[in-house]
């Protein structure tokens, strides 16, 4: 990194770029990894810390964990007015919560030269630093990693990260907010949250080779990559259909799956009915001698871990497993229906950071017992 690795001990003026009037970050997220808090923190610590004036919207849909998330984040000096409620589409700072989303070409949306990315990386940075634009600087963090040991979340671990690349706020003014905010609402998890904060600042690091633009659109079509609507040529239609059915669900997954008991099951479709993303494969077979339709499995490739199917079966069926537990998911059946090019069922594997140890954080979270 260009700067100091030890703690910046005061704020700076804020690093706008030539003509700017405002120091901009958008957080590109999904549901359930605390996007939309950290974005309301970093609201709060330019106006009570930082003598800033700022603003912090979200935009997001149903409010379902891995649905998209965006943060927008604003800064300018005090004695100007934030009169913009806009979306940031020229980011200074564009922060990935999360590996898989490097995957969208529309995160890159309004990336340039100006602009440092922070990608919470997952495992290995080579997939991290093949990305479709050229930037200013491009960061990773084992932010899942981080958090699962300090028994915090992504977001402050993403916080400290972002306190270094920014560079004008002091460690202590992040520590200060996360006080304010989650101290309050979560004190037994404020040691670890402050934890998740420093190792994020400490353990940040430059990508060598990053941001070179190298995968660029372009460049993919040339070996063959999936083609999108900016390296369509010109006059042609754009092939990738989007709706939340096609989508890889897998990355929102928080360590645990439905796993599906075959021989307990009566086929009476609740699963099929309460589960919001299309997973349970039903088809014609027989059972008690009696031709019907029948529970044939799940497309993993579409579960994001909500387990609301759980709930609803009568006989246990689907029980709530951990992941790591059932690498290969036996019952792992992809949606014939959907199916338009095999490589959409390439990563659908299990999200390897989450232990059972994460299951005694949730549930001091909610104020129960360790
Ligand atoms: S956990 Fe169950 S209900 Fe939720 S997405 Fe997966 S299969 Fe559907
Ligand atoms: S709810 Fe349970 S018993 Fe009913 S079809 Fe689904 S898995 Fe089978």
């Amino acid at each position: 990194m260009q700067q100091e690795i030890s703690e910046i001990k005061e704020e700076k003026r804020l690093p706008l770029r030539s003509g700017g009037k405002y120091y901009e970050i958008r957080l590109e997220s999904i549901g359930g990894l605390g996007a939309n808090l950290c974005g309301k923190m970093l609201g709060e610590l330019g106006v009570k810390y930082l003598d800033l004036n700022s603003v912090s919207f979200s935009s997001y849909g149903s409010e379902k964990t891995g649905t998209p998330v965006k943060g927008y984040i604003r800064y300018c000096e005090k004695e100007k007015e934030i009169r913009i409620h806009s979306p940031i589409i020229r980011p200074d700072l564009l922060v990935i919560f999360h590996q898989a989303l490097i995957r969208d070409e529309r995160v890159w949306e309004g990336c340039d030269e100006n602009t440092d990315v922070i990608i919470a990386l997952e495992s290995g940075q080579e997939k991290a630093a093949r990305i479709p634009v050229r930037v200013k600087s491009c960061y990773g963090v084992r932010a899942q990693k981080i958090a699962m040991e300090t028994r915090s979340r992504i977001n402050v671990v993403m916080l400290g990260a972002m306190a270094r690349v920014m560079g004008f706020t002091p460690l202590s003014k992040i520590n200060r907010i996360c006080e304010d905010t989650l101290g309050k609402k979560y004190p037994d998890a404020l040691k670890g949250n402050l934890e998740g904060i420093k190792r994020g600042y400490a353990e940040i690091e430059e990508l060598a080779g990053a941001g070179t633009g190298t995968d660029s659109p372009q460049n993919r079509r040339k070996s063959g990559g999936r083609p999108s609507a900016s390296s369509m040529p010109e006059g042609g239609i754009n092939p990738r259909f989007g709706s939340t059915v096609v989508a890889d669900l897998s990355p929102s997954r928080q360590g645990y799956i439905p796993v599906f008991i075959k021989e307990r099951c009566i086929n009476c479709g609740f699963c099929d009915s309460a589960c919001p993303d299309m997973v349970f494969q039903f088809a014609k077979g027989e059972y008690k001698g009696r031709e019907m339709m029948v529970n044939k499995g799940l497309d993993y490739y579409h579960c994001k871990g909500c387990l609301r199917c759980v709930d609803v079966c009568p006989v246990n069926a689907l029980v709530k497993g951990l992941e790591a537990e059932h690498p290969d998911k036996k019952y792992f059946l992809p949606n014939q229906d959907l199916i338009r090019k095999p490589d959409y069922y390439i990563e659908a594997g299990p999200d390897g950071y989450i232990t059972s140890e994460s299951y005694l954080t949730e549930k001091r979270m909610e104020g129960g017992e360790v």
